[in-house]
């Protein structure tokens, strides 16, 4: 069900021909501009008797990490899928789902070839029999952008015809996890695997995997073409490297801001226009709702991997929401349980009955924290994925930070 179809592709082209804002095309990069500027160049010469391990390396050096939430260190990830037998595949996760997410749009609505570019790189290396693109739905014109462009390739002779396999996601949260958008990518309902095996040993059709995210390929195109230091260069409050924030929420200009990892939440605030007129900083989920919610006292602390894990939460994906005086945290907090009860998967007890619990629990005048704590133990410890077993950070974090509203 997933498979670009015919029928969506002329409902996108209609679409776009009768107007209609939200599926039109921006100006993007093409195929043609992008060669102009030295496009392929890299590729080329990789396959041309390349060596995957020194690009290995170079990524390495660079501090890349994988950009869609869990920070794996990406180089180290092709070492893993290649240490498997083929045939091997590669999947991108573009399914973008993690709410106050839009940096992979933002990208590939301007310089989508950055991201094939790097995406073919990282094939060469792990030697890829086929690229799976799983792409979010919700996205029309990075559906329309992408089609274009592979076809483009595929005309140029840098791809065989079908070698890059456009998948579209169908609106699941829980199928951004990488277990799941494999089962969905096999056709069937998408619901998170156990571990181990992990993916890059057994993934697609039950072969050794590379899943990275969107961004982190545009990155790989870049680090080999202007080295690590395209990331490693840059040092703020002891951390390297940059980092793509979605900023939202009360802030004057929401956007994506790429600023230095070592950001803290007032710097990206102040990058994206300060708070918008009327209103006072009062809190921020940092990475996405499975990391809750902070007060806007804790506002010295580098926004990037590792650094939160102490306060109980983490960077993610670097969604950035900010509340204002005019926000209630157990409000917020509240509606991200709702969301996690509505994208639970419902395939283990703890998080498709969790979640429920809690949001009963929440609705409460008085939170009933001892009631609420043992179930965001049970949650936490017993819950197949990542999911069910963050959920209950918004629950915590509220119930030590904002505890005059609960
Ligand atoms: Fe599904 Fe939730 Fe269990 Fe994950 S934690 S497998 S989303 S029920």
């Amino acid at each position: 069900h997933n498979h670009i179809d015919h029928a969506t592709v002329e409902k996108v082209e209609a679409a776009i021909a009768a107007g209609d804002t939200h599926a039109h095309l921006p100006d993007y990069q093409t195929y043609d501009a992008y060669m102009a500027d030295g496009g392929y160049v890299q590729l080329e010469a990789l396959r041309d008797g390349g060596d995957w391990e020194a690009v290995q390396d170079k990524v390495l050096a660079s501090g890349l990490r994988g950009l869609g939430g869990a920070g794996f260190p990406s180089g180290k990830k092709w070492g893993f899928v290649r240490g498997n037998p083929g045939p091997r595949y590669l999947a991108v996760n573009g399914d973008e789902g993690e709410p106050g997410t839009f940096k992979d749009r933002f990208y590939l609505e301007r310089t989508p070839h950055l991201f094939l570019e790097g995406m073919l790189i990282a094939a060469w290396a792990v030697e890829a029999e086929t690229c799976y693109i799983y792409m979010r739905d919700e996205y029309p014109a990075v559906l329309e952008i992408l089609r274009r462009e592979i076809k483009a390739l595929e005309q140029a002779g840098v791809v065989a015809e079908g070698y890059i396999d456009l998948r579209r996601g169908a609106g699941a949260y829980i199928c951004g996890e990488e277990s799941a958008m494999i089962e969905s990518i096999e056709g069937k309902r998408g619901m998170p695997r156990h571990r181990p095996p992990f993916v890059a040993q057994v993934g697609i059709f039950d072969r050794p995997t590379l899943v990275h995210n969107v961004e982190t390929l545009l990155w790989v195109a870049r680090v080999v073409r202007e080295g690590p230091e395209v990331l490693n260069a840059t040092e703020k409050n002891g951390r390297k490297g940059l980092r793509s924030y979605s900023v939202s929420g009360r802030v004057a200009k929401p956007g994506v801001y790429l600023l230095p990892a070592g950001s803290t939440i007032i710097d990206i605030i102040d990058a994206a226009g300060g708070m918008a007129e009327g209103h006072a900083f009062k809190a921020y989920q940092p990475g996405g709702p499975s990391s809750g919610l902070l007060p806007a006292t804790i506002n010295d602390v580098p926004l990037d991997f590792d650094t939160l894990q102490p306060l109980g939460t983490f960077i993610g994906s670097a969604a950035v929401v900010v509340l204002s005086d005019q926000d209630s945290a157990r409000g917020a907090a509240l509606n991200m349980l709702r969301f996690f009860e509505d994208e639970s998967c419902g395939q283990c007890t703890p998080c498709r009955v969790g979640c429920q619990k809690a949001v009963k629990l929440m609705q409460a005048d008085a939170w009933d924290q001892g009631l609420l704590t043992e179930l965001c133990t049970a949650m936490a410890d017993a819950s197949i994925c990542g999911l069910g077993q963050a959920a209950p950070n918004p629950i915590k974090l509220v119930m030590q930070h904002f505890k005059d509203e609960i």
